[in-house]
């Protein structure tokens, strides 16, 4: 059996869960879904509507804000009641703070930053993603999914809603070390790219900061979120939580269009798993074109002016 991890915020299930699910699914046998926190009902409906065994609900006041402890402490005893082979987790901000500790705690393997499971094997880049290893793993073990490792909607809903129980788990909230405060304030302020669906990405190929709003109108044109590659972030053009690449965020959305981005390994690996990649470079050998499933070769001064004025009619 398969316990996938769910993971939400403020009562929003992050689409990664569902991608893991997704790969829970491909991975092959019964999947759980375990859901923690304080009120998640509408959460466990909302994962319950894929094809699973079953949803596990871990509901408790000292679960209400995320913490390290706390979720490592729910986790530890679910796992010792439940028995799953495996547990995936989706490779978030909030899995990698967490996910170590749990493996430590309960003495099992942890292979992180996967990008596909076959044969009970796990495949995960290495080296800015230059090689690709094939981990197989003895024994109960844990796993995690990069964003965008699985589609979202390749997750097989079920014929009917999967059977939601309550775990009985008591958590002793006089462990919990971690006092969070207001949660997450920043990431209020700041974009999750990895939530969109569309991204317009800039590179150096747009020479100067006051070029920026050529970008910006694509983007307004398109419904999409602007994003760069490292080099425009380091300038202070664009904020640091728009870059994108192994030191960004990881994204997928259905279509990323890069605009002067020459399409470096370390910008490849936090953009591939996007559905439609568009790439406008003005050099036909730029690395970008690659794995572009579409790309224009010529000037994108010239170019994406006439897609606005077209986006616009
Ligand atoms: C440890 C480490 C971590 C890194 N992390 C990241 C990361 O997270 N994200 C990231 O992006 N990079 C990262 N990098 C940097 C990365 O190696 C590249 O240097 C960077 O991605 C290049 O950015 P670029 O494509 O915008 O610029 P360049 O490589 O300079 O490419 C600019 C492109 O624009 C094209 N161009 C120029 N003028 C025009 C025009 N008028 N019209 C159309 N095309 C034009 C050029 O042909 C060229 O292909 C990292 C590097 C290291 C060492």
């Amino acid at each position: 059996m398969i316990l996938v991890v769910a993971e939400h915020r403020e009562g929003k299930l992050n689409r990664a869960t569902l991608e893991t699910i997704a790969a829970a699914q491909v991975a092959g046998g019964p999947v759980k879904i375990a859901v923690l926190g304080s009120g998640v009902d509408a959460v466990a409906a909302e994962v319950g509507k894929a094809e699973a065994a079953e949803v596990v609900t871990i509901d408790d006041p000292a679960l209400k804000d995320y913490t390290a402890d706390g979720f490592v402490l729910a986790l530890e005893q679910l796992i010792a009641a439940e028995k799953p082979e495996r547990v995936f987790l989706p490779h978030t901000y909030q899995t990698r703070d967490f996910a170590p500790a749990l493996a430590a705690r309960i003495n099992r393997p942890l292979v992180t930053d996967c990008v596909s499971v076959k044969d009970g094997a796990y495949v995960r880049p290495m080296f800015q993603g230059k090689l690709q290893a094939d981990v197989a793993v003895e024994g109960p073990h844990l796993a995690t999914f990069q964003i965008s490792a699985y589609r979202a909607d390749a997750m097989k809903n079920g014929a009917s809603a999967a059977a939601v129980r309550k775990a009985s788990v008591a958590i002793d909230a006089s462990k919990i070390r971690q006092k969070p405060e207001a949660p997450f304030k920043e990431a209020k302020q700041a974009v999750d790219l990895s939530q969109a669906e569309r991204i317009v990405s800039v590179g150096r190929g747009i020479k100067g900061q006051e070029n920026l709003q050529l970008a910006q109108q694509l983007a307004q044109a398109m419904g999409a979120e602007i994003a760069a590659s490292r080099p425009i972030c380091d300038a202070g053009w664009l904020p640091m939580d728009r870059q994108i690449g192994s030191s960004g965020q990881t994204v997928a959305p259905k279509l990323y269009v890069a605009l002067g981005i020459s399409g470096a390994i370390q910008h490849l690996v936090g953009m591939k798993g996007a559905r439609t990649i568009v790439a406008i470079n003005k050099d036909p050998e730029a690395p970008i074109f690659e794995i572009a499933d579409y790309g224009i070769v010529g000037d994108l001064f010239e170019i994406v002016p006439a897609m606005i004025a077209e986006l616009n009619k």
